[in-house]
């Protein structure tokens, strides 16, 4: 109805006009009907999508009781609003709130009734008014009740042992079952906040407590101090018997001058565990105030380790949240727990100033606050930790995205949202990966120190505000003097998609050597995508040897064919499309070029090496390299000095296993080794953390994926002395880095002793390191038996989070599981999709069937989600690309299957 609004324009104009003629001294007189009601505009449709402006909020005054012993919390709402047209009705949010008093008030009114309905599963709700309301300002109040949350989203209860804990998930949209209110990240406006809980609990909120008023049950009511303004979504409660660990203030430094409160909450007994992250946020948070060029924005910052895994961690101000293995730890855990918690939290606290000071508008740009973050923490983390290499983790973010961004049914990064059921689709691989690695593209582009020029305008500009991606661009191209970004930028953020280069070098007599480059679409064999059909503006730098030195030349790609001038006299030897790896594209060469680079590869950067492991599988995957020389080139590439390219061309070695069962798997084993141990035996002592990083996972690769016995055969002893299997338990049997591997061992190898012992121990334990090796060490059981028993365990209610979904996706993507839980899964369908947490059960659920690799399978899975479409409301972007996964998998194995094991069997 596309002259609605029009309309409601109109009836406004004419209603102001005559207040304000009645107002004023005019010579007109009042007009006769403003004593009787006012023409009230009709509130329409309820929205699946954004609120309309119509009727905004200015402040909220939040009070909840929560005691997470009971089952339910309750709360009084008032919600100061802004009329701008005559109103007898407000759409708002609200979902499982059971509405006790509803009323509003406001100048001209004391008290009007009101009745309040839910009206949409997505938690729309209307609130009906006795009697309109005039525009302008007033209040409405609510007081209602509502059950905690089952599953870890909007405000959840967790138990563990004798305690209840509470705590909160609001983005995307849960802050609805919690308060209702106008639940958009556009409404940006300050909160004033109270909890009542018992006396006992910890309570903490968005700002520091204000005072403290004890009531005559055993309760307190704890005041806030007043919040900045900020989006609903943002907010975050904890309640609880949690321990509070203070270890001092992050102290002034050049940027701010006021200390910033620092404190950890954790589940009862283990406040030790929290202090390695807290000891290491001062230095990471001192960074990014650095980068931003102003202070940390609140006044304090809590980190709370939620007693149950909730999926990740979340940016909310001040209160930031993590599942426990992210943020509990110590100075002997796990170099990949401690450099995940680093990425992660410099990740949250980088959303303090973009995504928190600085919120998208709507949905539609979530992909810039995550993009940036994305890119922003391994920024962070590199100049915090400069020995842990994190400066190449966005590229290798971008290249893992590129398999789903060539699916037909990619998504662009930034998609128009317009319904509530499709934001979470926004939080995918292309948000975060993809987008990372478009922005480090534009920095690069651009010049760093330029480029956060731009950053620190577009803070300045819209701090306590909100911005979109249009914005956004406006900031960095004034801010960094660079005009002509706009074009460039837009065509990778709004269109989905790989660019594939194809690159030719001509070296003619006479003539300096030019590079004749085409783009297209990348599409893998099989793929519907049309790959003339699409077009990017691609800065495109190429990297070669000229006259005995290292050249690099760019030009901005603008046709689908383009010339390249190389700065050379003689022909390169060897030419590398992307230099640096800085472009996102994929490229082709013809075949000897790309030989030479293979061959050449020990010397080429580690970026330009990891572009060069990705491009040359995708072109096996879309059927232009043949399986010779993929199998070949990630042997010769295994051997790259830069860890991360030797695990990037064995991750690819690990794809390649995955298509066969039984004798044929068997027949590929050996080669399997002999690729990857001559470069774990060179690793045995080095202890830099390259090294140690790519000795574990050639480790688990030679022990679990190319089954090495003799790798093996000692780790099943020290897994069973790890748990006690045969006597007393000896945790320092297994060194922390191999525990995954070493208790996978135990898994497959021991038997059910062991299988049911280490399931008692992981869900016993309280050292989250351990509960996910122990984990991920079961979900890797292949006997039948041990599989029934771990379904068992799951449909006992024994995995949350995290932790079940891992176990879920483990057992349907090895082979010898697949089946097994796939049919376990159709039969028990509902309960386990309602173990899911709330907020990615849509995601994950088509997601589960991926790894099949069959046209037939691809259909049995479509109508099995589909069946279940009314419990994953938003599921068909997922389960088209699950799909298509599948099929294409499919269309590869039948083309080139029998060619890719010849070659794997050949290798020696
Ligand atoms: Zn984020």
């Amino acid at each position: 109805m596309p002259n609605t609004r029009f309309l409601q324009s109109a009836v406004f104009i004419i209603i102001t006009a005559t207040i304000l003629t009645a107002c004023s001294e005019s010579v007109t007189p009042p007009v006769e009907q403003s004593s009787q009601a006012p023409v009230v505009a009709d509130a329409g449709e309820a929205p699946v999508g954004r609120l309309d402006k119509s009727v905004v909020p200015s402040h909220y005054r939040i009070e909840l009781r929560v005691d997470p012993r009971q089952d339910s919390f309750s709360g009084l709402t008032e919600i100061d609003v802004t009329f701008s047209e005559p109103r007898d009705q407000i759409w708002l949010h609200g979902k499982n709130l059971q509405i006790e008093e509803v009323w509003l008030s406001s100048a001209g009114a004391e008290r009007i009734e009101a009745t309040y309905e839910e009206k949409l599963e997505s938690g729309v709700a209307l609130i009906t008014l006795a009697d309109p309301v005039e525009p302008g300002n007033a209040t409405l109040h609510l007081k209602y009740s509502a059950p905690f949350n089952t599953s870890t989203n909007a405000l959840f209860k967790v138990v563990r042992g004798e305690d209840s804990y509470a705590a909160t998930q609001f983005q995307p949209i849960a802050a609805r079952q919690v308060f209702p209110g106008f639940d958009d990240p556009g409404f940006k406006v300050p909160f004033d906040l109270s909890l009542v809980t018992k006396a006992d609990d910890v309570a903490i909120t968005t700002t520091p407590e204000k005072s403290l008023e004890t009531l005559d049950d055993g309760f307190v009511r704890r005041t806030f101090e007043t919040t900045r303004p900020l989006p609903t979504y943002l907010l975050a409660f904890a309640i609880g018997p949690y321990d509070l660990v203070d270890i001092g203030s992050i102290p002034p430094n050049d940027i701010r001058d006021r200390p910033v409160p620092l404190r950890g909450l954790v589940a009862r007994g283990l406040g030790e565990r929290m202090t390695y992250a807290l000891k290491h946020t001062a230095g990471l948070l001192t960074v990014l105030e650095e980068y931003f060029g102003t202070p940390y924005p609140y006044r304090k910052l809590d980190l709370i380790a939620v007693p149950e895994s909730f999926g990740g961690a979340m940016e909310n101000v001040g209160a930031i949240t993590y599942d426990e293995g992210l943020i509990l730890m110590d100075e002997d855990s796990s170099l990949d727990q401690r450099r995940r918690y680093t990425v992660v939290h410099a990740h949250e606290m980088s959303h303090m100033w973009f995504g928190d000071l600085v919120t998208p508008d709507w949905w539609t740009d979530i992909w810039l606050n995550e993009s940036f973050a994305t890119w922003m923490m391994n920024k962070a983390a590199n100049s915090y930790w400069p020995e842990g290499e994190f400066d190449r983790r966005t590229l290798s973010g971008a290249l893992g995205a590129m398999d789903n961004d060539s699916l037909a049914a990619a998504r662009e990064i930034r998609e128009p949202i317009d319904h509530n059921d499709k934001i979470m689709s926004a939080f995918d691989g292309i948000t975060y990966r993809k987008g990372g690695g478009v922005l480090a593209m534009l920095e690069r582009y651009i010049g760093e120190e330029r480029f956060q020029k731009g950053i620190q305008l577009h803070m300045e500009r819209h701090a306590d505000g909100s911005a979109n991606a249009n914005d956004f661009i406006a900031s960095v191209a004034e801010g960094s003097g660079v005009s002509e970004i706009d074009a460039a930028f837009k065509s990778f953020i709004e269109q989905p998609g790989v660019p594939l280069i194809s690159a030719e070098v001509i070296c003619e007599e006479g003539q300096k050597p030019r590079l004749e480059v085409s783009q297209s679409r990348y599409a893998p064999l099989g793929s519907s995508i049309d790959p003339g059909a699409s077009q990017w503006l691609v800065p495109m730098c190429v990297s070669y040897d000229a006259d005995g030195a290292r050249n690099s030349t760019c030009a901005m790609l603008r046709e689908s064919k383009q010339t390249i001038q190389l700065e050379s006299d003689a022909c390169p030897s060897q030419l590398h499309p992307n230099a640096d790896g800085a472009g996102y594209y994929r490229f082709t060469m013809n075949q000897s070029w790309l030989d030479g680079l293979v061959a050449g590869s020990a010397t080429l950067p580690a970026s330009e090496a990891l572009v060069l492991v990705d491009s040359l599988y995708a072109s096996f995957l879309a059927g232009e390299a043949n399986a010779n020389s993929v199998v070949g080139g990630m042997a010769t590439l295994v051997n790259h000095p830069a860890w991360d390219v030797a695990a990037a061309a064995m991750g690819n070695l690990e794809l390649m296993s995955y298509y066969w069962d039984n004798e044929d798997l068997d027949s590929i084993l050996p080669s399997l080794r002999n690729m990857v141990k001559p470069r774990f035996d060179q690793l045995a002592g080095a202890d830099d953390e390259g090294s140690k990083l790519l000795r574990r996972r050639m480790q688990r690769f030679l022990i679990v994926i190319a089954k090495d016995q003799e790798l093996r055969r000692p780790l099943a002893e020290q897994a069973a002395a790890r748990i006690g299997l045969h006597g007393e338990a000896d945790p320092s049997a297994v060194p922390v880095d191999e525990m995954e591997t070493t208790l996978s061992v135990g898994v497959q190898d021991l038997g059910e002793p062991f299988f049911d012992l280490l399931l008692v121990q992981g869900l016993a334990s309280e050292d989250p390191a351990f509960r996910d090796a122990a984990f991920g060490a079961l979900a890797r059981t292949e006997d039948p038996v041990l599989v029934a028993k771990l379904q068992a365990a799951v449909l006992a209610g024994n995995f949350q989070g995290n932790d079940l979904v891992g176990i879920l996706f483990r057992q349907m993507a090895r082979n010898a599981t697949t089946d097994l839980t796939y049919v376990w899964l159709i039969e028990n369908d509902k309960v386990i999709i309602e173990m899911i947490p709330e907020h990615f059960r849509s995601r994950i659920v088509p997601q589960l069937g991926g790894s099949f690799c069959s046209a037939d399978k691809a259909v049995e899975w479509e109508t099995f989600v589909k069946s279940r479409a009314d419990m994953i409301p938003g599921y068909e972007r997922d389960l088209a690309q699950a799909t298509e996964s599948v099929r294409l998998c499919a269309a590869l194995k039948d083309a080139q299957g029998a060619n890719l094991l010849a070659a794997l069997q050949g290798y020696h």
